[in-house]
């Protein structure tokens, strides 16, 4: 093949490449560009969810996948919370809230860098005095989950953002329940309570999640080698 005949194939394979979403079996256009660069390699929908969870294929695991993880990840810190990987566990927590500085709410984080808001997301765990332990079984907790997972994502990038996304919750965002009386049928007299709430948390995606997450596990480190090394 000529040299210039190689390049446009090569050109051509590329194109082809950039220009469907990498996500086998999805029909869909690459995103054509955008601020992060995260996107461009997939549809809207797959970048979201990517951005979002950590991996372009797999959702987040839900409470009740992560719940029997849960227990025995709480029994074994409740049993070695005098073990000294745990208290270095627990100091490291410590010492990313006392370094995060100034607590701002959730609606003055927008233009501030992912590590800025990083850095934010460990102030608001401290003002809502979170316990550092529950930061640590966040982190077990989802490793535990990967390892029991028939299918998992083993990249290091969806852990952390799954043990991200956990820990962020355990902050306290802002919170509203209204409850009403509404007939229990159209046109009855007889009522019922309807609770409605509302939760709202900052933006829990992008950048920031990978950030944090890496913070997670730099602290837990030491504290899962201790646990993985007693359960095996
Ligand atoms: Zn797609």
């Amino acid at each position: 093949m000529s040299k210039g005949k190689d390049v446009a194939k090569r050109a051509k394979t590329e194109d082809h490449m950039y220009r469907y979403c990498r996500v086998i079996g999805c029909p869909h256009p690459a995103r054509a560009g955008s601020e992060n660069g995260l996107d461009r390699r997939f549809c809207r929908r797959h970048a979201d969810q990517y951005s979002r969870h950590g991996s372009p294929y797999k959702k987040s695991y839900t409470a009740t996948q992560l719940k029997p993880h849960r227990k025995v990840v709480r029994a074994w810190l409740k049993r070695n919370s005098d073990h000294v990987l745990v208290k270095n566990g627990v100091q490291r927590i410590e010492g990313l809230y006392s370094r995060s500085g100034t607590h701002t709410e959730a609606f003055r984080l927008a233009g501030m860098s992912p590590s800025e808001r990083a850095r934010k997301a460990w102030a608001r765990l401290r003002e809502s005095s979170v316990s550092p332990l529950k930061v640590i079984e966040a982190w077990l907790v989802i490793g535990l989950a990967i390892e029991a997972d028939p299918a998992p994502e083993e990249s290091v990038e969806f852990r952390r953002v799954q043990a991200a996304k956990l820990v962020h919750r355990l902050a306290s965002g802002t919170h509203k329940r209204w409850e009403r009386d509404v007939p229990v049928a159209r046109g009855s007299t007889t009522t019922q309570k309807h609770v409605t709430e509302l939760h709202k948390y900052p933006q829990s995606r992008g950048r920031v999640l990978r950030i944090f997450g890496e913070d997670i596990e730099e602290a837990c480190k030491l504290v899962e080698e201790a646990f993985l090394s007693v359960r095996n």
